[in-house]
C-alpha cells in the first residue's frame, strides 16, 4: 500500500484516460494520491477530484511560477476551499528561481554565435529589475500561504528550485510553528538533514531511478524511514523505464522499488514506512 504524494490530477493530461489512470495505480498496490493544486484554478479542481474520489485528497495552493499571473488576492479562495475536508496541506507553493528573466537571458546567451555586448547589457539590466519583482512577488505568496497553513493548522507542500537559501532563510523565521515536505528533493544529503533538522520532510519523485540519478538516491538510501516520502509528480519525471513519457500514479511502485533497492530493503518495508509518514504528514485517517 503506497500513497503517491504529489501528483497534478487535474492536469489535462489525465482527461482523456483518468480512470484508467486510477485503476492502474490501485492495481500497483498505489491505493491513495494526494493531488496538488498550482493556482487557484488548478486547486479548485483538485478539490473537485478529491471529493469525488475516496482514494484522492486535495492539496490547494498557487505554485511560484504562477506568482506573475496570480490574483491580488489568493487566500481568500484559498482559505475556502480548504473548508472541504478532503484538504491535506496547502501548496504547493515557495520559490523557483530557475525561471526568472536573468536566467533565460543567461541561458540564451550561451547559444548565441555571436555576442551582441550592448543589447546584451540592456537585456540583463531590465532582467535584473524584472527579477527582483518576480522575486518579492513570490516571497510574498509564499509567506501568505505559510500564515495560511498556520491559520489552519495544516502542513505545506514546498516546491523549491534554484532558490535554497532564500527558502531555507523565509522558513528559518517560521521555526516551527509550520511544517512542510521538500518535494522532489534533488539535494544532498547536508540539504536534507538540515530541512530534517528544522522539523521538515523531504519527498523523493522518478529521479532516484534515473541513471545519472545515483546522487539522489544515495540522499534516499541514507535517510531514517520516517524522514521522507515517495511521489511522482506526475504527469513529469516518469520513472525508468518510463522516462520521457507521461507519468502517472502507479509508478509511485517503482520509485519505491528503486529506494528499498538503494537500501538493501524491501518494498514492503519502504511502503509501510513511507505510507505511515504521509498519513500523519497529511493528517489522513487510516
Ligand atoms: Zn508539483
Amino acid at each position: 500500500m503506497l500513497i503517491d504524494t504529489h501528483a497534478h490530477l487535474d492536469y489535462p493530461d489525465f482527461a482523456d484516460d483518468f480512470d484508467e489512470v486510477l485503476a492502474r495505480a490501485t492495481n500497483a498496490g498505489v491505493t491513495r494520491i494526494i493531488t496538488i493544486g498550482t493556482s487557484i484554478e488548478s486547486s479548485r479542481r483538485a478539490v473537485e477530484l478529491a471529493e469525488k474520489y475516496s482514494n484522492v485528497f486535495a492539496v490547494v495552493g498557487v505554485h511560484p511560477s504562477y506568482a506573475e499571473q496570480a490574483e491580488d488576492d489568493v487566500i481568500t479562495p484559498l482559505r475556502e476551499l480548504a473548508k472541504s475536508p478532503r484538504v491535506a496541506a496547502i501548496g504547493e507553493t515557495g520559490l523557483d528561481y530557475h525561471s526568472l528573466p536573468s536566467a533565460k537571458v543567461t541561458r540564451e546567451r550561451k547559444t548565441q554565435v555571436i555576442d551582441a555586448l550592448q543589447a546584451d547589457i540592456e537585456a540583463e539590466i531590465e532582467s535584473g529589475i524584472h527579477d527582483g519583482a518576480l522575486k518579492s512577488k513570490q516571497a510574498s505568496l509564499f509567506q501568505q500561504q505559510l500564515d495560511l497553513a498556520i491559520e489552519l493548522r495544516l502542513n505545506v507542500v514546498i516546491h523549491q528550485r534554484d532558490a535554497w537559501h532564500a527558502t531555507l532563510a523565509l522558513m528559518r523565521e517560521y521555526g516551527r510553528e509550520v511544517s512542510g515536505v521538500f518535494h522532489c528533493f534533488g539535494g544532498t544529503k547536508e540539504q536534507a538533514d538540515e530541512v530534517i533538522a528544522l522539523g521538515h520532510l523531504v519527498s523523493f519523485t522518478g529521479i532516484v531511478t534515473f541513471k545519472n540519478g545515483a546522487a539522489v538516491r544515495d540522499v534516499a538510501a541514507a535517510l531514517s524511514l520516517g524522514e521522507f516520502m515517495v511521489e511522482t509528480d506526475c504527469p513529469y519525471l516518469a520513472p525508468d523505464p518510463h522516462r520521457g513519457k507521461r507519468c502517472e500514479p502507479a509508478y509511485t511502485r517503482l520509485v519505491a522499488e528503486s529506494i528499498a533497492t538503494a537500501r538493501n530493503s524491501t518494498l514492503e518495508e519502504i511502503a509501510r514506512a513511507t505510507t505511515e509518514t504521509a498519513e500523519e504528514f497529511f493528517r489522513l485517517g487510516r
